[in-house]
């Protein structure tokens, strides 16, 4: 038998999540990111679920080229753009949209031999500053975009530093509205959060990601627990040994949980090197057998522990959902202080997906 954890991948919930956001974005067509191995969940895996995306959105030449392998005709956008002009003949190739969000980019672009024009996501920055041209500049960078033979479509791009919080996306907006109107171009700025919570800025193309993996932008569940989003990852594994504790022992590395009173703990064969987070507090929240417990001490490169009290029935064998649809990798997530977003993505190359 091969070690227990595994992750399985819901085909299903993918192309119900996927439904679900195109309903919430009206008429505007949906790239669906998949960068970061798509979250996590794998390129491959994932594309038999999103068949009925307008486009896929991601950052390497090599996923990109993946799609293309894998029959992928369609559009594909590369969020980041091009890293140095000979990047241009995979752009050339493989048939890639590529942001654009500085000038070196644009008179790379104007050098290179294509055998086609390239179609640009030109992107402006509306206060993330991150990437893009200054709201002053663009223009600029739209007249010498628009003269280049070797651009084809040309499509405005901005994305929003808050659109999962109060703060929303006010001020970003009212900066996009007051681009000079002459340049008349298509627009995509929404990522996940201003895709399920702000369609003023649904305009013509939308880039969620996180939700079609059914984990929330604003890292708390319960913001999207009322949407029907539906996690597509379980990540779980079983119980491969129980150890009942007397008052006073120890746990785990540093032996930083120590039993109160007599108490039977499980040892999970799931630890940090399967991208269970090590910073994980005693308390997080895992599922054996269905009944949610916690996990106790530290955990280890490939094992954790979890207190067996809420569930004496449970021993060697037990199952043990580490996240999933009945225990939201959010949940997990904000116990570790952090988001579903890194725990995803930290997916472990050594766990078994499984898709089904
Ligand atoms: C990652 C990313 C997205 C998707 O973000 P989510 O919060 O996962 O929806 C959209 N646009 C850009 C530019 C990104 O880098």
């Amino acid at each position: 038998m091969p070690r227990p954890v595994r992750a399985d991948i819901s085909l299903a919930a993918l192309r119900h999540n996927l439904t679900l956001i195109r309903q919430q974005a009206g008429q505007a067509k949906i790239w669906s990111v998949v960068k970061a191995n798509a979250y996590g969940h794998g390129i491959d895996n994932v594309l038999p679920g999103l068949q009925q995306s307008d486009g896929f959105a991601l950052l390497d030449f090599s996923e990109a080229i993946r799609l293309r392998e894998r029959g992928w005709n369609g559009p594909i956008l590369l969020l980041e753009g091009f890293f140095e002009q000979a990047d241009l003949r995979l752009i050339d190739r493989y048939q890639l949209t590529t942001a654009v969000h500085s000038f070196w980019q644009l008179a790379a672009i104007a050098d290179a031999r294509l055998r086609q024009p390239v179609n640009i996501y030109l992107k402006v920055n509306s206060g993330m500053n991150r990437l893009g041209f200054a709201p002053d500049r663009l223009h600029a960078a739209w007249l010498e975009a628009s003269a280049c033979p070797h651009i084809g479509d040309i499509t405005l791009m901005s994305h929003f530093a808050s659109a999962d919080s109060d703060t929303g996306v006010a001020a970003p907006m009212a900066l996009i509205r007051s681009l000079p109107p002459e340049m008349g171009l298509p627009h995509c700025l929404a990522n996940s959060a201003a895709t399920l919570w702000h369609p003023a800025t649904h305009a013509d193309w939308v880039r969620p990601g996180i939700v079609l993996y059914g984990a929330s932008p604003s890292g708390r569940w319960q913001d999207i627990a009322a949407t029907g989003l539906r996690p597509v990852m379980r990540l779980s594994s079983q119980i491969i040994a129980v150890q009942s504790l007397q008052a006073g022992d120890r746990v785990g590395y540093g032996g930083r949980f120590r039993a109160a009173g007599a108490q039977r703990i499980g040892i999970v064969a799931c630890g940090y090197a399967d991208g269970y987070p090590r910073h994980a507090p005693g308390g997080t929240p895992v599922l054996v057998d269905g009944v949610r417990t916690g996990i106790v001490g530290t955990v280890s490169m490939d094992m954790l522990a979890v207190d067996l009290s809420p569930c004496p029935a449970a021993g060697i064998g037990s199952m043990v959902e580490l996240w999933g649809p009945a225990l939201p990798v959010d949940d997990v997530a904000q116990a570790a202080g952090t988001l579903g977003y890194e725990l995803l993505s930290a997916l472990a190359p050594r766990v078994p997906v499984v898709t089904g």
